[in-house]
């Protein structure tokens, strides 16, 4: 079955926002096994709208239109989709009592008169409740093709897309679908392509793709079959290949677990502690550590360190090391990791040193370089990385790196 999106929008078109839908919905559509060959994005414009529509639908089986439900005269999706298909709007009972209750519960005093337009829908078409705003989503459907409407702001969008639409598809599709995300950092994109060169290219079911993320690759392994169960029993063996290939560099095969996800589990396993001392990244490690909820039982203490005087004053780093190699090198890097797990009686504390950009290049320490150190009981190890990109990238990576060098620490010495 073929799919296609609908971004409406002037705002779109401006640049004012980005279409975050439209992201969310075409992976949601890959994961669920339909093929996608096209993505528009169009204005506030009845006309244009109204081509758009009837394009999509000339060379696509089914469209998913986002935006235009409002209650204003700029809103036209529901009208234009109800023109194309012929039918009229009819007043929808169930979809009026909720526009009350929701502004009953709200602080609008009278209910806005645009907002019973809201309750009218095209004649047979399928009533999506809205539970965070008052425009339902709307399923129409016409000789074998399908218009799915659906509110622009991704709060009520997104909802509305898991709680109803994908059941919806998935009843649509015979068979089961289910995908598995094997998760990897430390490798590029290339190099996981290389090792997997044989799977990926003998694939047919399970499907095997690689997506490129900032310091990491992710790789979907998505299997059909009739039920959950023959979809499990398909996907298994691959990934467990999958994972023997690529070893450590796998942190995880849960769809929802980042990063420092998987770091902050695998802390928690072992009881073990961990501080952050971070120059160039300006506590862009330690941010991401505390952003996994519980986090508070494995993350003591983190440094923002930036200047000499700061790594030598929280960090006990020796004057002559700085005078004698600089801030930006492998002993400094050394130094600050052992003092940060000296100062905080962390079991690990892990380091960041480096240039970030775009000032402060040279040609022997440029741009881009930095190194970091991971102390762990009385061992510390150093790693050296030449970043590419802006000053941004750098710092990303930087911390993706980190986490993943406390990670990896973590699996070399505890079994
Ligand atoms: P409303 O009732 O708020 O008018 P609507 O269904 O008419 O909703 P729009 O008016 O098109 O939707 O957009 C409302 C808001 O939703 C936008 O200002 C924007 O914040 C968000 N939005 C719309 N389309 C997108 C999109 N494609 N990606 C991300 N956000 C979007
Ligand atoms: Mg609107």
């Amino acid at each position: 079955m073929v799919v296609e999106l609908l971004s409406v929008g002037t705002e779109l078109l401006l640049g004012s926002i980005v279409n975050t839908n439209a992201r969310f919905l075409a992976e949601k559509c890959a994961c669920l096994g339909l093929s996608m060959y096209s993505q528009t994005v169009v204005g506030d414009n009845g006309q244009r709208l109204k081509s758009a529509v009837e394009t999509a639908l000339s060379r696509s089986d089914m469209v998913i239109l986002t935006g235009g439900l409002g209650p204003t005269e700029d809103d036209l999706t529901k009208e234009t989709c109800a023109e194309v298909f012929g039918c009229a709007l009819v007043e929808d009972g169930h979809t009026r009592k909720r526009i009350e209750e929701f502004f009953r519960n709200s602080i609008y005093k009278d209910i806005p008169k645009n907002n019973w337009k809201q309750a009218m829908v095209p004649q047979g078409a399928l009533v999506l409740d809205n539970d965070n705003g008052t425009a339902p989503g709307l399923i129409m459907e016409k000789d074998e093709k399908r218009l799915i409407l659906l509110p622009g702001p991704p709060g009520e969008m997104i909802p509305l897309f898991n709680g109803q639409v994908e059941p919806y598809l998935r009843k649509l599709k015979p068979g089961f679908l289910l995908s598995r995300m094997v998760k990897i950092c430390g490798m590029g994109e290339s190099q996981v392509e290389d090792a997997l060169l044989d799977l990926i290219d003998s694939q047919t079911n399970p499907t095997i793709a690689t997506y490129a993320k900032t310091g990491e690759v992710h790789v979907r392994v998505t299997a059909s079959a009739l039920d959950e169960e023959a979809a499990e029993k398909l996907i298994k063996p691959v990934v467990k290949e999958i994972k023997k290939r690529l070893g450590r560099a796998v942190y995880s095969v849960r769809e929802e677990e980042d990063l420092e996800t998987a770091l902050v589990r695998l802390l928690k396993k072992h009881e073990l502690t961990v501080a952050t001392a971070e120059s160039c990244t300006g506590g862009l490690l330690a941010a991401r550590i505390v952003n996994v909820a519980g986090a508070s039982d494995v993350f003591k203490e983190g440094f923002v360190t930036y200047s000499n005087k700061a790594k030598r004053k929280h960090l006990d780093v020796s004057k002559s090391t700085l005078k004698k190699y600089g801030a930006v090198s492998r002993e400094t890097a050394r130094e600050m990791a052992i003092g940060g797990a000296f100062a905080t009686d962390s079991d690990i504390c892990v380091s960041i040193t480096g240039i970030a950009g775009p000032d402060g290049g040279t040609e022997e320490k440029p741009v881009g370089l930095v190194y970091m150190a991971c102390c762990f009981k009385d061992q510390v190890a150093v790693e050296k990385y030449q970043f590419k990109g802006n000053r941004h990238k750098v710092r990303e990576h930087a911390a993706v790196r980190a986490l993943d060098l406390v990670r990896r620490t973590i699996l070399e010495n505890c079994q």
